[in-house]
């Protein structure tokens, strides 16, 4: 559904066109929430729901064609994935919330930074006064040509963003402040590994990655 349909009928199901709300229960069940976290290497990730159709197609919406709605629904995904890492890591510290960045093109061909708005909505969601200690910092940026990930094995993602990220701004990343990485989706790992890498070697070490979503198969 385009972005002006979207305004003219705002109360359809994203996935099934029903009407009534943005996401109807039918489909809204069908997507499994998840309530493990997963060590990726040694840090660990905390993941709303389980990549499914369902989950694929939201972020599809969010990511490409800019459907608000479906950026709701991952945003709040991620609110679910972030009060649980804090439970764990305690709550008066300040928060960064670090994107992984998608490629210079793909920002540009879209018009907007994708996980960059989702980490500003997933701030949006959480209540004050916690709302005032967390900070979206774009830490870390695209260095060279990446492809799409979508549609590559896990081999090949990996050697898609080796080395594909760089740190800037670092002095804004106060020593006293927890940081988490924010994706859509973790399905190998390759970008978040990469991204925990980059920002180490810089000095930094994430506390945890935030998803909206993450690949059943990563748990095997
Ligand atoms: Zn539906």
């Amino acid at each position: 559904m385009s972005a002006i349909a979207q305004l003219l009928f705002p109360s359809t199901c994203l996935l099934c066109n029903s009407p009534g709300l943005d996401l109807c229960a039918l489909c809204e069940n069908k997507i499994k929430r998840n309530h493990r976290p997963i060590l990726l290497t040694d840090t660990q990730l905390w993941a709303g729901a389980l990549y499914g159709d369902e989950l694929s197609e939201l972020i599809l919406l969010a990511k490409e064609k800019h459907i608000s709605p479906a950026r709701n629904f991952l945003a709040q995904l991620l609110v679910e994935s972030f009060m649980r890492a804090r439970s764990e890591h305690g709550e008066s510290r300040p928060v960064f919330l670090v994107p992984i960045p998608s490629s210079k093109s793909a920002n540009r061909s879209r018009g907007y930074r994708h996980a960059y708005l989702l980490a500003g909505e997933l701030r949006k969601k959480i209540s004050s006064p916690n709302r005032n200690l967390i900070t979206v910092h774009e830490a870390l940026v695209v260095n060279r040509k990446v492809s799409d990930q979508t549609n590559l094995n896990k081999q090949e993602r990996e050697h898609n963003v080796q080395g594909a990220y760089s740190v800037r701004k670092l002095n804004r990343i106060q020593e006293q402040a927890d940081l988490f990485l924010v994706d859509d989706v973790v399905t190998t790992g390759s970008s978040v590994r990469e991204g925990i890498r980059t920002l180490r070697e810089a000095g930094v070490r994430p506390l945890g990655v935030l998803a909206a979503g993450v690949s059943p198969r990563l748990f095997s």
